[in-house]
């Protein structure tokens, strides 16, 4: 296979194409801590783009509850012990050598599912990515084990935990929405034998040509995150398609001007725990450096906005700020050795950080960059951070401000919620 430069596992790697990079590349922050599994997102994308016959168990946005949850059901845990039986050594990382081009997590050090498809091939014969297919029963249920928590209390009493107790809570889960990554490298596009799937070179979404498409389901197999999807009616794949149309900026009723705006999944977040974009990228496949850009603001100059299972190796474009409460092994295996860092801080933002985090769900259209106007202080707080000790968080209400690809100012937002008390004349519960 040809080698290919992956920056989330600080090395090469084996990829079964060449290299190749779109001019802008979607990608997506999401930020667990604050959703609430309400499924919105869920239902947005449904109802838009899989209420047909044979689309029913399609689910190209699912939210499932962590640990026990998924859709399809236990894709990851099967993933990570098909990978574990693949590196014996285990999937270390060495993060003592870092920087911030190449390398912001370390090295990983183990296969990824290409080279652990290249060094081992299964007796069947050599595949393109290590992967397996769901069963039918294993694509049932969109959000099996619903909230159901994990933790001390686990292994004691009752199969799946009980529920959270007072005064303090000393079992977890949490909401993992999950979209398409539109990988760079994706398993999915790697794994077809008939070449049905593309990443567009305008903006880097991963589209599967149904015309070309034989249903072989090897897409289904490759992608490690199992969001392409086979329909048996059409007897091809079908996957999320980044609502394409929307990130053209075709519909005009949201984008007057033409410019690009979000997916439905994102604009109809009600936990605002979603910001989407689309990122610069050079020739060479590294990003354009844009610290006011939203996303390379957080992923890339913050490193605050993780990789899923970068591990995997298909260079994922979907980024997560990891939930606090989570069990510190669990989040390295999930978003790899950055946990550490993005939690420490989160747990108590810079003045610069806070206005950002602000834009999450502040606008449909997506924001290409943001100014910050400083306000004056509002107030202190104390904080107690991850390892115990107290910190003072102070904090400004300054004004954050997005553009569009255009230059237009589409959105504004203060870090203090401004407060309205309606005239009690007009309503009649107004106190
Ligand atoms: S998440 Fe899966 S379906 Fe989407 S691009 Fe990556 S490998 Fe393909
Ligand atoms: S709409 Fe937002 S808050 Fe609700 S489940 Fe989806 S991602 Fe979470």
């Amino acid at each position: 296979m040809p080698q290919v430069h992956n920056w989330q596992i600080g090395r090469d790697m084996s990829y079964p194409h060449e290299e190749r990079h779109p001019e802008w590349q979607f990608a997506l922050v999401f930020n667990p801590n604050r959703c609430i599994g309400c499924q919105t997102c869920t239902m947005a994308c449904k109802s838009t783009w899989t209420f047909s016959k044979g689309q029913e168990l399609m689910w190209w946005n699912n939210v499932e509850s962590k640990p026990y949850g998924g859709y399809p059901q236990h894709w990851d845990a099967k993933l990570l012990s098909m990978l574990e039986k693949a590196n014996p050594d285990g999937q270390v990382w060495d993060a003592t050598e870092k920087d911030a081009e190449n390398k912001p997590y370390g090295e990983f050090s183990g296969m990824t599912i290409f080279d652990a498809a290249e060094k081992k091939p299964r007796p069947e014969g050599p595949q393109q990515a290590l992967g397996y297919l769901p069963t039918d029963d294993e694509w049932r249920s969109p959000n099996i084990h619903e909230d159901t928590a994990a933790g001390d209390k686990f292994k004691t009493e009752g199969e799946y935990g009980e529920s959270t107790q007072l005064p303090e809570h000393k079992i977890w889960f949490f909401h993992l929405a999950r979209i398409c990554n539109h990988c760079t490298y994706p398993g999915c596009l790697g794994s077809c034998p008939r070449n049905a799937i593309y990443k567009r070179p305008e903006d880097g979404i991963v589209l599967v040509d149904q015309s070309r498409c034989r249903g072989y389901r090897k897409c289904v197999e490759g992608c490690p995150f199992k969001k392409a999807m086979y329909r048996p009616e059409s007897r091809a794949t079908e996957k999320c398609i980044g609502c394409f149309p929307r990130v053209e900026g075709k519909d005009k009723t949201i984008s007057p001007t033409g410019a690009p705006a979000e997916t439905r999944c994102m604009s109809a977040c009600v936990g605002k725990i979603r910001l989407q974009g689309l990122l610069k990228i050079e020739e060479d496949g590294t990003w354009a450096k844009d610290p006011t850009n939203p996303l390379y603001y957080l992923i890339r100059e913050r490193q605050i906005a993780l990789p899923l299972y970068p591990q995997f190796g298909t260079e994922p474009n979907g980024y997560y700020i990891p939930p606090r409460w989570v069990p510190r092994p669990y989040l390295h295996q999930m978003f790899g050795p950055g946990a550490d860092g993005s939690i420490e801080q989160y747990s108590c933002p810079d003045r610069e950080l806070l206005a950002v985090l602000q834009l999450f769900r502040a606008e449909r259209q997506i924001v290409f960059r943001f100014e910050i106007e400083q306000g004056k202080k509002v107030g202190e707080i104390e904080v107690t951070m991850p390892n115990g000790d107290s910190k003072t968080q102070e904090l400004y209400n300054d004004t954050i401000i997005g553009f569009n690809k255009l230059g237009e100012e589409v959105a504004r937002v203060a870090v203090e919620e401004p407060t309205f008390e309606r005239p009690a004349e007009a309503h009649v519960n107004s106190i």
